[in-house]
């Protein structure tokens, strides 16, 4: 047997192949595109790929030709975990809220920007859609807590300010 490298038409993944399958169907490793394998002297097989870069094609089974493919594009970690983060954070403002929301957004902008370089890997633009309103609405929360946390201390502080002066000018008997 020899191994044959190819590269995926739609995604460019170098795959590879024994020389025993040319001609036949697979699906890309990489983007889950039917790919046929070409023959060794095709002009699609680049001669100077290393193999140990290369992954072999998934061959169709010949056995269940009717089965569904599993689907190829992953719902992105990142967008579950920021949408979390951000539902955690909404009635989390009192302690850590303000933390989780922060890295709720963080997480998010990943997922979107991971999202939106391998469209073809990643799904869950919605989700981090979802974790970035709800950071958004968790710092908020945050913010709007320690407006009216700093309002009250400073009331306070003023009111025991003015409870000292009003002691001290207190006539002694
Ligand atoms: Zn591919």
């Amino acid at each position: 047997m020899t191994e044959l490298n190819f590269k995926c038409a739609k995604c460019g993944e170098i795959i590879k192949a024994d020389d025993r399958d040319v001609g036949k169907e697979g699906a890309c490793p990489a983007c889950g595109e039917k790919v046929r394998i070409p023959g060794p002297g095709s002009s699609e097989t680049p001669p100077s790929v290393p193999p140990s870069t290369a992954v072999p094609v998934a061959l169709a089974a010949p056995t269940a030709p009717g089965v569904a493919r599993r689907p190829v594009r992953e719902t992105s970690g990142f967008a579950i975990a920021s949408l979390v983060c951000g539902i955690l954070s909404l009635p989390g403002f009192m302690c850590g809220g303000f933390i989780l929301a922060i890295i709720g957004l963080a997480l998010s902008l990943t997922a979107r920007s991971r999202i939106r370089n391998e469209p073809e890997r990643w799904e869950g633009d919605g989700l981090a859609i979802a974790g970035l309103v709800t950071s958004i609405g968790g710092l908020a929360l945050a913010v709007l807590a320690l407006l009216i946390f700093g309002g009250m201390l400073l009331a306070t502080g003023g009111l025991f300010a003015a409870l000292a002066k009003a002691m001290g000018t207190v006539p002694p008997h």
